[in-house]
């Protein structure tokens, strides 16, 4: 297997028009897409374990080092029978085969994977920045500067995605790490869908559920501007536009449907009519949704500083570098408790459904 840097990076040349870079990406990726490309199969043991970064609904994610080589990997590793129990066979098919199809400068993408008795795992790049979340909970708020260096790499992440007819449909700052450079990596797209019209499947995350999943309405790509907006009010603000006092999620999606939240007055004037527009309740006024489709974000007065592509290139100074002594660095996750999942037994689980892993 080759190595992959986290970091490998990919040039946009300012001379070509971006519709048309967007264009060629979306060709390559619905070129893997169709064929379902099977994804290089690896053995886990050929890598070290070396410590837990995180842990998802499913399982751990791991630091995890080649034996015979000293390239470095984060392995996500997804338990058949939590995947089974949950019913969420058709989203983790669905994670592996985007993963493996996509390539963008902030996302991460599938390098290998593995299966064994009862675990499926992803190989993807290690990015040892840590979660957005864990810097911005010790930041509090970002200022407007930040908040659009990191919302504008958001921003073309979904485009592409979007471009290439897929529904992100998690996005919090959870799911999003800081690279080495302090540029940003999207991560988890165990909710990533390909859709070409719209879909009705009620997932997320409740803080950023837009109104059409809470009433089971039909929807496309628009409830991701919806948590666009979600998280940019968080990034400004530090706390989620509707969270409410006692935590009562009913009271919460409430407020959402209403589209009922507080804009505080020290925002720009130009940053509350962007998140206005995003949230808006009324499909028909939500950005991203209309005539012009995503153009009304990306020439959006708050956005008017950004060189997007000198951005994508990622030569523009990155407000905040993690500190990352070694490849073995994980000071800027989350302390993991280790040792709470005990070993399972090696039984053979569910292997029909999981044939086509
Ligand atoms: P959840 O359902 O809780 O969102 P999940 O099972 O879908 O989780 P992920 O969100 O993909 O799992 O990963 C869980 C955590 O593992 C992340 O929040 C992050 O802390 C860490 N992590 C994920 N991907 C990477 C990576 N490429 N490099 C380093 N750490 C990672
Ligand atoms: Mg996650």
């Amino acid at each position: 297997m080759g190595r992959t840097s986290a970091s490998e990076l990919q040039y946009f040349s300012p001379k070509v028009d971006y519709a048309v870079i967007l264009s060629k990406m979306k060709d390559d990726f619905s070129k893997k897409y169709s064929r379902n490309t099977p994804s290089p199969t690896t053995g886990l043991e050929g890598y070290i374990i070396k410590a837990t970064l995180g842990s998802g609904s499913f399982g751990k994610v791991q630091l995890i080092k080649e034996k015979e080589g000293d390239a470095y990997y984060a392995s996500k590793q997804l338990s058949k029978d939590q995947i089974v129990k949950t019913k969420q066979i058709v989203h983790v098919m669905s994670e592996k085969r985007v993963l493996n199809s996509i390539r963008f400068p902030f996302t991460i993408h599938l390098i290998a994977s593995y299966k064994d008795n009862d675990s499926l795992y992803l190989i993807i790049p290690l990015i040892l920045g840590g979660e957005l979340f864990t810097y911005h909970r010790k930041s509090r708020k970002f200022s407007e500067k930040q908040a659009r260096f990191y919302a504008a790499q958001v921003f073309l992440a979904l485009e592409y995605l979007h471009y290439c007819s897929l529904l992100y449909r998690d996005l919090k700052p959870e799911n999003i790490m800081i690279d080495r450079n302090g540029y940003l990596k999207v991560t988890d797209f165990g909710f990533a869908k390909r859709v070409e019209t719209r879909t009705m499947t009620l997932c997320g995350t409740p803080e950023y559920l837009p109104p059409e999943i809470i009433q089971s309405k039909p929807y496309g790509t628009s409830v991701d501007w919806w948590a666009f907006g979600v998280l940019i009010y968080e990034f400004v603000c530090g706390h989620s536009p509707f969270a409410s006092h006692n935590r009562d999620v009913m009271v919460m999606y409430n407020k959402i449907c209403e589209g009922e939240y507080k804009m505080p007055s020290s925002l720009s004037g130009a940053l509350r009519h962007l998140i206005d527009h995003l949230l808006q309740v009324d499909l028909s006024k939500r950005f991203g949704n209309l005539i012009n489709g995503n153009r009304d974000i990306k020439d959006h007065e708050w956005f008017k500083e950004i060189d997007w592509i000198p951005l994508l290139n990622q030569t523009v100074p990155a407000p905040y570098l993690p500190a990352i002594s070694d490849a073995e660095d994980i000071s800027n996750f989350d302390k993991q408790s280790e040792g709470k999942q005990k070993a399972k037994a090696k039984t053979m689980r569910h292997e029909e459904a999981f044939a086509d892993f």
